[in-house]
């Protein structure tokens, strides 16, 4: 009898839905309805005003800026933009919002129906609808003592502006949410409206997921995770409640309408609460803002102006450059390391090199550091020289790597590295005649085996006069003097 995985069961009897809530911290100067810096990292309840501490008599001003980059983010996402949007009050007690109500859009939001391209596992392409782009303003902090048995309230955060990107209902996997998430944050790096920093949480998930029979038209009894701080927490956490609700249905118990939050330490999904419906936070239209119109011309001239997105600098490179696809993926993954590497080609003139020397070495630097193209001191012109250098024969690969790693370091042109340390590749042969010499006389062995007819031994020479070289030695006129001593 063949035993049935049960696992494989379950999917085949259930259906996974999931759908994602974004909150994008968007990096405007100042705060959503007041004039206050939203610079992280400042001193507690230092940037402040009597508008963002909702005190009596205080009326908000709706920054354009947030506006703009609203429409941005909406128009890259496909979105519709509305002729008319307006701001309502979600009202809820909470010590970190002083007003008792954040400022958002309810009914008449400032865009809908978008739509982003994932890659499912199979390589077939799946589209994921977004239902709405709002705007709204975030809330203060809390800081919890361990030892204290009070909090503190920090008020830098409240009424820095937020966009909530809703996607559809239209994920049905974990594998799904999370390319989703992949996708949507390429999209919105490459607009630099945000940094779009999970840890700094500049960009949060919440995520909606239900299963049902397999066929069933209604949905399933959603359950909200939040507490996710990474994208890799999102999946796993998704991981969880599918196979979690799938065992409650299994045993035939029933579902509940939920909030849970993700442990990160024990990771599991806890109760936190049974979900509010939207009634509960009586929303009704803010009193003191109009609804905004927004006219034809600001859309027209945002769109004009918005910056190539990933999709088309792929279908541009692929056009321009004929690059293979592999490629291409690794040099659009983001804007900086697309504008590095163009900048780069262009000074360089050495397409092919630049492409080579992002994929390999500067990718390496990436990881090794963990950081990001601007956490790197390399401009396309310091790249470039290094290409230029290497591809030119001046200095060894292996010393251009080292100018490489200096020039990371220290923001330093690598012509003057070179300079200074005397790096020049030696092609010279009298100066290299020595070192050929002493690299016979060393390695006999070596020697004999070559004269035998191992050709891969003079690799291995080759190899000795690099090392003896301080790896100056140019390793094509070191073959070629180590192969007419030896012959
Ligand atoms: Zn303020």
């Amino acid at each position: 009898m063949v035993k049935v995985d049960s696992d494989m069961t379950d999917h085949t009897r259930y259906e996974t839905v999931i759908g994602l809530e974004v909150h994008l911290q968007l990096n405007t100067r100042t705060k959503t309805f007041c004039g206050c810096s939203i610079k992280f990292g400042a001193e507690p309840n230092t940037q402040v005003c009597p508008v963002c501490l909702g005190l009596p008599g205080s009326l908000p001003v709706f920054n354009r800026e947030v506006l703009n980059s609203g429409i941005k983010v909406a128009l890259s996402l496909g979105c519709d933009i509305q002729k008319t949007m307006k701001f309502d009050r979600k009202n809820y007690y909470y010590p970190d919002l002083p007003k008792n109500y954040q400022i958002s859009q309810y009914d008449q939001p400032l865009s809908g129906r978008g739509k982003i391209g994932i890659k499912l596992e199979d390589g077939t392409r799946k589209e994921i609808g977004i239902t709405r782009v709002h705007i709204e303003e975030d809330a203060g902090k809390l800081l919890h003592s361990e030892t204290d048995s009070y909090s503190l309230v920090d008020l830098n955060r409240t009424g820095t502006p937020l966009l909530e990107i809703v996607s559809e209902p239209d994920m049905r996997s974990p594998y799904e949410a999370y390319e989703y998430l992949v996708k949507l944050k390429q999209v919105l790096k490459y607009l630099d409206v945000s940094d779009c920093n999970m840890e700094e949480g500049s960009l949060r998930c919440d995520a909606n997921i239900s299963i049902r029979k397999r066929g069933a038209r209604e949905f399933g009894k959603k359950v909200e995770i939040k507490n996710m701080n990474s994208f890799k927490a999102v999946r796993e956490g998704l991981l969880f409640e599918e196979e979690r609700q799938r065992e409650e249905l299994e045993e035939g118990r029933e579902l509940t309408q939920e909030t849970r939050l993700w442990d990160e330490d024990k990771r599991v999904t806890v109760s936190m609460r049974s979900k509010e419906a939207s009634h509960d936070y009586r929303y009704f239209p803010e009193p003191d803002l109009v609804p905004f119109e927004i006219s034809a011309d600001l859309v027209d001239g945002i769109r004009r102006a918005m910056p190539e997105g990933p999709e088309e600098k792929k279908i541009r490179f692929a056009a321009e450059y004929g690059m293979g696809e592999k490629d291409i993926e690794v040099l659009t993954a983001e804007k900086d390391i697309a504008d590095l590497f163009e900048g780069a080609a262009g000074l360089s003139g050495d397409r092919t090199g630049a492409c080579n020397w992002v994929k390999g070495e500067v990718m390496m630097h990436l990881k090794e550091r963990e950081t990001d193209v601007k956490g790197l001191k390399l401009s396309p012109g310091n790249l470039a020289q290094v290409i230029k250098l290497a591809g030119e024969g001046k200095i060894s690969n292996l010393v251009a790597k080292e100018v490489l790693r200096e020039s990371i370091d220290t923001g330093r042109d690598p012509y003057s590295i070179v300079k200074d340390k005397g790096l020049e590749q030696v092609s010279n042969a009298d100066a290299l005649g020595e070192i050929v010499s002493k690299v016979i006389r060393e390695n006999e062995r070596s020697v004999s085996d070559f004269r035998k007819g191992k050709d891969a031994a003079l690799g291995f020479l080759v190899g000795q006069v690099m090392k003896l070289s301080g790896g100056k030695a140019n390793p094509k006129v070191a073959g070629e003097l180590l192969r007419k001593a030896l012959t």
